[in-house]
């Protein structure tokens, strides 16, 4: 599996479209989905080219990792949360839409449930 310049994500990167940033360093990009499951999905992407955890290199997951935690920790508060859900698709058939690698992380409330 190759990993293809013209993704969604890539042109979030290069400033071909545009997404609501809410951190982003040297390796990381994190930005809100654009049909969030639950008030703050956000989406932390590496900024290096991979197409998913089946390609990454390790200092990217590490770092996407690392942000995902912030990014959970900040959820907490800034929306109440009570849980975070994280998930993380590869392929098509683990269900991948997008073709660079990202990780969902998502504040959760009990007795709700995520919208589809
Ligand atoms: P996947 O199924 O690949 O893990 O999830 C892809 C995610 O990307 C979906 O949750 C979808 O809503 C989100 N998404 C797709 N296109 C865009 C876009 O143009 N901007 C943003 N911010 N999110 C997108």
């Amino acid at each position: 599996m190759t990993y293809d310049p013209g993704n969604i994500f890539a042109k979030i990167l290069r400033g071909e479209l545009p997404a609501y940033r809410v951190y982003e360093d040297e390796r990381v990009l994190a930005f809100l989905d654009i049909m969030p499951r639950a008030p703050g999905h956000t989406l932390v992407i590496p900024k290096a080219p991979s197409r998913n955890l089946l390609d990454v290199a390790p200092d990217d997951l590490a770092a996407v990792a690392a942000i995902a935690q912030k990014i959970a920790r900040a959820q907490m508060s800034a929306f109440g949360a009570e849980g975070i859900t994280v998930t993380q698709h590869n392929e098509h058939a683990g269900g991948q839409e997008v073709f660079h690698l990202h990780v969902h992380v998502i504040p959760r409330h009990t007795g709700i449930e995520l919208k589809p």
